[in-house]
């Protein structure tokens, strides 16, 4: 099975490293154009679009502040006559101790929220008005297996906001399928990236691996073929699904 993606348009969120970077160039090399979203790493962002070529460019913004949020997704339309695929994959995961003083720990929260699940939501719907027009799209939402299995108290606030963007998922597949609007949630596990890192300078990388059942933790090449496939619309019947990604660390 060959999956050729040249006349898609892709906006990737945080594609200028880890996760995101990994699925922008995968799609590229399926041949589709990519709107790489960035927000401090514009190198990294630049880098990728010169190696994918297909017209792909490079778009800033800090997803923590919705008007940059608003005007990337602007910006994104002006460039390209339109896109095909919307890729929220840009995340935090702050770490933010219970017991520091409330505004401190407010202020984590709500930037978690922010970049975490509302700018993915503010992106998605502004997603659906322009795939209504054009008569469908898709979604794919970075999620994560702490969604579902919680995550240790420094982080509930990333556990909380990937269970919203669970929920998002569900609702925009649930709502919009019949306009053919599809979208997709995948929930990774440890998956090694920077944030990945901040995780286990906080609590070792035995904590990382101990759960896992193969042998070697995932690497952000291991999701974007899965991306590609989505993408490619071979598994819109999934809509509204969750698909895991944590190499057996948590299965329900
Ligand atoms: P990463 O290596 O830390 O990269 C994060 C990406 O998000 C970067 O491209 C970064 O852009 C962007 N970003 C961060 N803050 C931003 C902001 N305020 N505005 C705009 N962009 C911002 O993370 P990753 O591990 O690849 O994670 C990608 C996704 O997978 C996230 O949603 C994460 O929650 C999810 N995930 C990761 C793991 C894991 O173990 N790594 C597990 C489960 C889920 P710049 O670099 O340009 O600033």
């Amino acid at each position: 099975m060959y999956i050729n993606l040249a006349g898609l348009t892709v906006l990737v969120t945080g594609a200028s490293r880890g996760i995101g970077h990994a699925i922008a160039s995968r799609l590229g090399e399926a041949g589709a154009t990519i709107a790489a979203h960035y927000s401090s790493h514009r190198k990294g962002a630049e880098g990728l679009v010169y190696e994918i070529g297909n017209d792909s460019k490079s778009f800033k913004a800090d997803l923590s502040n919705m008007e940059e949020v608003r005007k990337l997704f602007i910006r994104v339309m002006d460039e390209y006559e339109g896109i095909d695929v919307l890729i929220n994959n840009a995340g935090v995961a702050i770490k933010s101790d219970p017991g520091k003083d409330h505004e401190s720990w407010l202020s984590d929260w709500e930037k978690t929220m922010a970049v975490n699940l509302t700018a993915p939501a503010l992106l998605s719907k502004m997603a659906v008005q322009h795939f209504l027009k054009r008569g469908g799209g898709r979604i794919i939402n970075i999620s994560s297996r702490a969604a579902f299995r919680g995550d240790t108290m420094e982080y509930q606030a990333y556990a909380a906001s990937k269970g919203g963007l669970v929920s998002l998922t569900r609702s925009l597949a649930r709502a919009y399928g019949k306009q053919g609007v599809k979208a997709f949630n995948i929930a990774p596990g440890f998956t090694k990236t920077d944030m990945a890192q901040d995780f286990i300078d906080a609590y070792g990388e035995d904590f990382a691996t101990k759960d896992i059942a193969l042998e070697r933790l995932t690497e952000p090449k291991d999701i974007a073929p899965l991306v590609v496939f989505l993408a490619s619309g071979m598994a819109d019947h999934a809509t509204g699904g969750t698909f895991d990604m944590n190499a057996g660390s948590y299965v329900h």
